[in-house]
């Protein structure tokens, strides 16, 4: 089945990865700007890290047939810097009308501090006044309830903010619903370890549905499966979900969401 990744860290993967990926069936990946592992030390790293994304890399998919759509943004964990971010969101113009950014993200909280709180504020009311799609990334275990609700407040307060232009990432049981009643896109992520295992995301469709949710890898520099998706295809297929209700979540839902970004240039396979 055709698949696309909707949230996945391509810089950081190895050129074999993109070939597995191709070969289960992936046909598109979104690669929204995040923590490099390490904090960066200057503005500059950021613009490089933005070249790398518009460019290198759209490129470097290419060769495996898969399309390369990316985001822009300061991620929450280096927004606890509020002068370097400040720096970074200004750099963002220069490369937003390149082809195939969606928007910005993923901005989000990560320790629920008043710095990144403030960033994350700034960032959302970049994206709301150019009416640009927004990818939110959740907090991580215990403070994900609590960030997720913060985020959801914030996002509430902005009279700009349309929730069917936002995404809210990595959401888990006792999130996804939050999301969902606010109009929110969510995402799900599948990881080997932490967040969601495949089976745990077929529980959340077996109990939410459908509509506005789609899964992803967040495969990045970490213990992460950059073919978490395909094993989610199987894991729904195991317990008798048609096709058509696993493509709406893996390809016709990323795609519905992704396609009202202006500069999502996607060429179906025929
Ligand atoms: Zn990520």
């Amino acid at each position: 089945m055709n698949y696309i990744d909707p949230h996945i860290h391509m810089v950081s993967r190895i050129t074999d990865d993109y070939e597995r990926m191709a070969r289960s069936g992936c046909v598109a990946v979104s690669e929204p700007a995040f923590w490099a592992g390490f904090d960066r030390g200057c503005a500059e790293a950021f613009h490089d890290y933005f070249r790398q994304l518009t460019e290198y890399e759209r490129a470097r998919a290419a060769q495996f047939g898969i399309q390369h759509f990316c985001w822009l943004c300061i991620n929450a964990k280096e927004a606890e810097n509020v002068s370097l971010s400040r720096e970074v969101i200004s750099l963002i113009p220069e490369f937003l009308d390149r082809p195939g950014v969606l928007g910005i993200g993923e901005i989000g909280l990560n320790k629920n501090t008043p710095n990144e709180s403030t960033i994350f504020g700034e960032q959302v009311d970049f994206a709301a006044s150019r009416d640009e799609l927004i990818l939110i990334h959740t907090p991580h275990l215990e403070d994900k309830y609590m960030g997720t609700r913060m985020i959801i407040d914030m996002l509430m307060g902005n009279r700009q903010v349309k929730p069917e232009r936002v995404l809210i990432d990595h959401v888990e049981e006792h999130t996804v619903r939050l999301a969902l009643d606010g109009g929110y896109w969510c995402g799900m992520t599948l990881y080997p370890t932490t967040k969601c295992t495949p089976a745990r995301a077929a529980d959340v469709i077996e109990m939410v549905g459908t509509d506005h949710i789609m899964v992803n890898s967040a495969g990045d520099w970490g213990i992460s499966d950059p073919t978490a998706v395909p094993k989610f295809i199987i894991e729904m297929r195991s317990r008798g979900h048609s096709e058509a209700t696993i493509r709406k979540v893996v390809y016709d839902n990323p795609l519905a969401f992704f396609s009202t970004s202006k500069r999502f240039d996607f060429t179906p396979r025929s």
